[in-house]
């Protein structure tokens, strides 16, 4: 049986890498049934609007989607279609997790998982610019939205996901010194839902910027890390340069009721059209996919396959030291999958 599925190309290098996360799916025989919808740049160019009514409606029907990287329009009065999927469908949880499949790099055997609140922190956009004496940019104010349940749910899907995938701690990250009132509640409300997971899983919590230096010290002792929307982002670009940089570095939006999954990378115009970019992160998106539609077996079929073409490191993309094209390594990534 196929399953619907809302499937985005995507601005930049989108279009390379979905076509070689589908050729590595095809060979595994996964079988979702695509509705192919446009947002990003590209739908603002052809229908008007980066995010197109029908786009949506896709995704509202399947409540499943893959999408590459979007490219927000700069200076258009639009939003960011990604920050709008996530509240539209309350995506609430980002999940990006890292795992060393490159040898010989800086770090080995790194596997963390981020798990970001999606929806609220300082990307509400809340933001205004204050006019003094002339100067109309003389203030700028970005207010932060943290609620008690958008903690909450963060939090506990950290917990949960910790229990599913046999995860043993989970790290909450804040700047509860500073902040006191976002940063504040986060903390707390993360250490309340903890209590829930006593003799389960174990939990600590850890100020950001020294988060951030443990990360790069010895990011060994952590396993999951959970916290809000912003330092989330910041977060796991470190994390993915953990692992050989933003090529490899997956993620998943997941709500209650929907989920989409993309590369944690943008849209990397700098190499776009050229054939050459690295489509690891997404076909490791689309393994979390195929997890979320219990296709466990394809998924791990897939990893395996993906970590072996790469560890041989004969077709591999130029980002992480080779020079195959963005189809060949997908190709011997399949030539694995047999
Ligand atoms: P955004 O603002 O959407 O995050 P950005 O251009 O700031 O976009 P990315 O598009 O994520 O950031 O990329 C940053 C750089 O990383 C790119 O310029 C590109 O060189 C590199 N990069 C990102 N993704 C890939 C990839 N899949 N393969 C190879 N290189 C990549």
């Amino acid at each position: 049986m196929s399953i619907p599925a809302t499937l985005i190309r995507g601005d930049g290098i989108g279009p390379e890498i979905i076509e070689a996360t589908l050729r590595v799916l095809e060979a595994v025989g996964a079988l979702f049934d695509w509705d192919e919808q446009t947002a990003g740049l590209g739908a603002l160019e052809s229908e008007g609007t980066p995010l197109p009514d029908c786009t949506v409606e896709s995704f509202r029907q399947t409540r499943l989607a893959l999408k590459g990287p979007l490219t927000t329009p700069v200076g258009t009065g639009f939003r960011s279609v990604n920050v709008l999927l996530r509240r539209e469908f309350e995506l609430y949880a980002n999940v990006r997790p890292v795992k060393s499949m490159i040898p010989h790099q800086r770090y080995d055997d790194i596997d963390l998982v981020l798990v970001r609140e999606n929806t609220e922190g300082l990307y509400v956009g809340f933001e205004t610019t204050i006019s003094v004496g002339g100067d109309p940019r003389a203030v700028a104010q970005s207010t932060a939205i943290v609620t008690r349940q958008g903690c909450e749910r963060a939090v506990r899907f950290a917990f949960e996901y910790a229990l599913a995938n046999g995860r043993k701690k989970v790290t909450i990250c804040h700047k509860a010194n500073i902040l006191r009132a976002a940063s504040g509640l986060f903390l707390d409300v993360g250490r309340e839902v903890a209590d829930d997971y006593k003799g389960k899983v174990e939990v600590d919590d850890v100020i950001i910027d020294a988060c951030a230096m443990k990360l790069v010290l010895d990011p060994w002792q952590f396993d999951i890390i959970v916290t809000t929307n912003m330092f989330g982002d910041i977060l796991s670009d470190l994390m993915a340069g953990l692992v050989g940089g933003l090529g490899m570095a997956p993620g998943a939006n997941i709500g209650d009721d929907a989920a989409l999954f993309e590369a944690v990378h943008g849209s990397a115009p700098d190499i776009a059209g050229k054939g050459i970019a690295n489509p690891t992160a997404l076909i490791l998106a689309a393994c979390m996919m195929l997890d979320h539609v219990d296709e466990e077996e394809n998924a791990d079929r897939i990893r395996r396959a993906l970590e072996g073409t790469i560890r041989e490191g004969t077709h591999t993309t130029r980002d992480i030291g080779g020079n195959a094209s963005t189809l060949e390594f997908a190709d011997a990534v399949n030539r694995r999958l047999g």
